[in-house]
């Protein structure tokens, strides 16, 4: 899952990119309204999460402006004020949710996860591939019987897969995912990463799910390419 982060203040900024990354999402940071625009424009996140007060453009017009640009992506807006008025301006203009500053870490999470599951229909957010099974809310990885650790980053790249079953990856698909505009597309990153996550999860040759698709990228499925 990758997100986006239109906030100006830097600390704010920098300790909630921090915390997500932790929670293995890939989080792009603009730090001004005309940035984010032109970042929440590619349409390639899955959330954004939108400060109301911002230099060059404020929260509330980028909002109307992805929104009149067909982007649909969810919104979640922060705002410093509980104002009423405030909250209905944002809700009309198209947001999915809001947040007051100063808030906990865990309520922002909290809120993020509960738009995702929104947005991907998900009543039962549990993923299952043949007899691997993945729990995004609890952040818990099973190949039949046995638990398997992963990193955040390996755990965000399997999610990806497996909401994704029996489809054909690119290597540019899974970058736009699971990496943020850090990423150098120039690296074999996704090969080393994709590799890390076989060595967990696909240690029976006969019963393997993630295959290569020689030239394009990657497939998770149940038998053989
Ligand atoms: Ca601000």
């Amino acid at each position: 899952m990758r997100l986006l982060l239109v906030e100006d203040e830097k600390k704010v900024a920098r300790f909630i990119q921090k915390g997500l990354r932790e929670e293995g999402f890939a989080v792009d940071l603009a730090s001004d309204g005309e940035t984010g625009l032109a970042m929440g424009l590619d349409g390639v996140h899955d959330l954004i999460i939108l400060d109301i007060h911002l230099p060059k453009k404020n929260g509330l017009d980028v909002l109307k402006n992805l929104r009149r640009n067909r982007v649909s992506t969810p919104v979640l807006l922060l705002t410093v004020r509980a104002a009423i008025e405030d909250k209905v301006i944002g809700l009309d203009a198209g947001a999915d949710d809001y947040l007051t500053k100063p808030f906990a870490f865990r309520e922002l999470l909290a809120r993020i996860r509960a738009l995702l599951r929104r947005q991907t229909g998900t009543e039962t957010p549990i993923l299952k591939v043949a007899d691997l099974t993945l729990d995004p809310a609890r952040r818990l990885v099973f190949r039949g019987e046995k638990k398997i650790e992963l990193t955040t980053k390996e755990f965000a790249l399997l999610d990806y897969f497996m909401r994704n079953p029996d489809r054909v990856l690119t290597r540019t698909m899974i970058a736009e995912h699971v990496w943020d505009y850090d990423y150098d597309s120039m690296t074999n990153v996704i090969d080393v990463y994709v590799n890390y996550l076989r060595k967990k999860i696909d240690t029976d040759p006969e019963a393997k799910l993630i295959h290569t698709v020689r030239g394009v990228g990657y497939v998770m499925k149940v038998g053989d390419s």
